[in-house]
């Protein structure tokens, strides 16, 4: 296969950045990246959490996700900013405009992070880091804001070196690279390995990529399954998946449904929009892709076509997530008006997917619900495709 270059630029300590460059603009004399500052939930609450935090900040041991209550102990001239997702998407849209100057497919895979393909790019600079320099100091210099690109000849590696010493950086991890730059990190650095597998891995002997790298690919399979496979594909740096041209919203997975019958009513329209959502998110799935829009549309018995979306913060391709947005999406929407065609689609379309970052602590069993319903999706897909689409239904269906 032919050389591939490919570049992961990686917005630093996004909201905050973007929150900074907001203030800034508005007239603010400091720069909340210079002291220590967060983004975080409402702490009259007593129960935001940092979603974002400044380097110095994070000099006191403050950390993403903890309470803000706790960060405040540790540093009690803390300064607190509520998030504002609006101000980030119309950052993130300028980010992705300006790497769209720079390389044919750009992969938005997060709000603050993007793929690029630079292959053939070896025409136009005369080393992958003058193209990155340039890069870097284009978004600076137009958005005041810094980033952090990793450079390599896959994604993974290259996301693995963006992530390497911040802010404002530029790190190579080509193959011949991985053993002096990469195998002496801890697992859980490791992209794709969660909190669990770590842990697995860790009882099992192995601390570091290199452990991971050098074990038996059948042995981690026989732990881990098939992410054992993909962790030890990983920590050799092998990763051959494409950058993949995000599709522009609200293009993406949809559905609609003209109604033999009008509907007039929520108890009609809830099982339609149920199946609908299965339909999308069985789609959604089985593309291992996740959908930041939701947006649900309807044509009224005056043929009159309407849509409604929203756009989350994270990113989802679970039937239940989709069904309930949907819902509160449709009574938002609808004025009662009889209803001849219900649609629900999907859009801003991600590869990875982006967590949920609770305002709120998390409670244990609302994380457990929702690993519950993923859980309950697969073994739904896995039962249809074996024995045809009627052969299992939800019980809220019935
Ligand atoms: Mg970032």
């Amino acid at each position: 296969m032919k050389e591939r270059l490919i570049f992961h630029v990686d917005v630093n300590s996004a909201y905050l950045s973007w929150e900074a460059v907001h203030q800034l603009k508005n007239g603010a004399s400091t720069d909340i990246r210079t002291i220590p500052s967060i983004i975080g939930g409402d702490t009259s609450l007593r129960k935001g959490v940092v979603l974002a935090k400044s380097l110095p900040a994070k000099r006191f041991g403050i950390h993403t996700g903890e309470p803000v209550t706790d960060a405040l102990t540790k540093c009690p001239t803390l300064q607190s900013f509520q998030p504002n997702f609006p101000l980030y998407h119309k950052y993130s849209k300028a980010f992705i405009t300006i790497l769209k100057k720079y390389a044919p497919v750009v992969e938005q895979v997060s709000i603050d992070e993007a793929y690029l393909d630079m292959s053939g790019l070896h025409y136009f600079y005369s080393t992958p880091l003058e193209a990155a320099e340039k890069i870097q100091t284009d978004i600076r210099e137009t958005l005041d804001f810094t980033v952090n690109i990793g450079i390599s000849s896959n994604k993974l590696l290259a996301k693995m070196a963006s992530d390497f010493e911040k802010p404002d950086k530029i790190h190579t991890l080509f193959p011949s690279e991985i053993e002096k730059k990469m195998w002496h990190l801890p697992v859980r650095t490791l992209f794709f390995t969660g909190r669990a597998a770590a842990q697995k891995l860790n009882q099992l002997g192995i601390y570091t990529i290199g452990d991971i790298a050098k074990s038996n690919p059948d042995f981690l399979k026989a732990h881990l399954n098939s992410q054992g496979v993909t962790l030890w594909n990983y920590a050799n740096g092998r990763d051959n998946s494409p950058v993949k041209e995000s599709p522009d919203a609200p293009k993406g997975y949809g559905n609609s449904t003209t109604l033999s019958k009008d509907l007039t009513s929520l108890s009609e329209a809830k099982p339609v929009l149920l199946e609908l959502c299965e339909t999308v998110t069985k789609r959604l799935r089985e593309d291992q892709v996740y959908a930041q829009v939701i947006e649900v549309e309807l044509k009224d018995s005056h043929f009159r076509r309407k849509s409604h979306q929203t756009v989350l913060d994270y990113s989802t391709n679970t039937t239940d997530d989709f069904y309930q947005i949907s819902v509160k999406l449709f009574k938002e929407l609808w004025d009662g008006t009889p209803i001849r065609l219900l649609g629900v689609r999907g859009g801003k379309l991600t590869l990875d997917k982006i967590e949920q970052i609770q305002l709120f602590t998390e409670t244990a069993s609302s994380h457990e619900k929702r690993e519950k319903m993923s859980k309950l999706d697969a073994a739904l897909d896995s039962i249809q495709k074996k024995h045809g689409k009627n052969s299992i239904m939800r019980a809220s269906k019935l």
